[in-house]
């Protein structure tokens, strides 16, 4: 009886297994154009990062190194360089002067968007950037940066200082 039950089973899980195949065999097929057309990516695809700005154009890095303690991969390169009333770049004390991500070393485990307190790092939806020359995988913060909105006012040093920031000085 154990045998005759052993093959019913197995006729079961077949069946189940064709019924999803002829299930989806039905279906349109869904077929996606990269390189011609963009990648449909999830909107939480780790990507490559962008460094944000806050809603006065500032930006959101206060060069607290929190990302890159908690990098694993020893692959966040920050210089920290102190605002001041008549060059302000970041809403705290200090901004990152210079901000580096190897990308030869990220494996892009997102915890350095987990450690920063300010959200200034997230993961944008970048994701061509093989290269031959690895030189060219050390990005920037200048190509990582939001850019300023056309029209808006020149870069940083002219942008007023954001409430509650200017007693901190
Ligand atoms: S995603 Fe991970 S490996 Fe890449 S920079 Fe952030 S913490 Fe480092
Ligand atoms: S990106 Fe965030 S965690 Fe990293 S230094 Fe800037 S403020 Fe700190």
């Amino acid at each position: 009886m154990a045998g005759i039950g052993e093959v019913i089973n197995s006729a079961a899980a077949i069946a189940k297994g064709m019924g999803i195949t002829f299930r989806e065999m039905l279906q349109p097929a869904i077929t996606e154009e990269y390189p011609d057309a963009p990648a449909q990516l999830e909107e939480r695809y780790r990507g490559a990062h962008v460094l944000q700005r806050d809603e006065n154009g500032l930006e959101k890095c206060v060069a607290c190194f929190l990302c890159a303690a908690a990098c694993p991969s020893n692959c966040i390169y920050i210089e920290a360089a102190e605002n001041t009333d008549q060059v302000r770049f970041s809403g705290g004390e200090r901004y990152a002067k210079v901000y580096n991500i190897d990308y030869n070393r990220c494996i892009f485990c997102g915890y350095c968007v987990e450690a920063c307190p300010t959200d200034a790092i997230t993961h944008g939806h970048g994701f061509e950037l093989a290269s031959y020359d690895t030189s060219t995988l050390i990005y920037r913060k200048e190509q990582m940066l939001v850019p300023l909105p056309e029209g808006g006012p020149p870069p940083t040093q002219h942008n007023p200082a954001p409430a509650g920031a200017v007693g901190k000085l």
